[in-house]
């Protein structure tokens, strides 16, 4: 599936062709922490398939306990995350899927890291819900 995005200002644009049996969603403690939010989700494109439309990401390389080393990419302007990917020669990119405009069509299919989510995210269908909310 051919899809378009940016980060939250426009700085970064980019597009891509992905496979939507390859989003999921990941509640390890890192993507708490690197969202600020609950969990991230994303689906992955390889390096071929993703072009860079503008701007240019800045990129923090986060060491996973394991010691393993994740680049991050994210938008110097605005702070949207872009992607995840490997520190050297990276071959494939995690593309963040709020970052996709087409991202109502890509629900996730999986969900990993299970055993560190939140308690609530996974019952968050029954919090009382508005159309519209207040300033975040
Ligand atoms: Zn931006
Ligand atoms: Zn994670």
């Amino acid at each position: 599936m051919k899809i378009d995005g940016s980060c939250h200002c426009g700085f970064i644009t980019y597009e891509a062709e992905i496979d939507p049996q390859k989003v999921g969603v990941c509640h390890c403690t890192d993507c708490q922490s690197l969202t600020g939010s609950a969990f991230t989700t994303s689906v992955s494109t390889d390096k071929e398939d993703f072009r860079l439309l503008s701007g240019q990401p800045k990129v923090y390389v986060k060491t996973a306990e394991s010691g393993a080393k994740r680049a991050q990419g994210f938008c110097p302007q605005c702070g949207s995350r872009i992607y995840a990917a490997a520190e050297v020669d990276p071959q494939t990119f995690n593309l963040r899927v709020g970052t996709i405009r087409q991202r109502r069509e890509l629900p996730p299919i999986t969900q990993s890291w299970c055993r560190s989510a939140l308690d609530w995210v996974m019952d968050l269908g029954s919090v009382p819900r508005n159309a519209q909310g207040r300033p975040k």
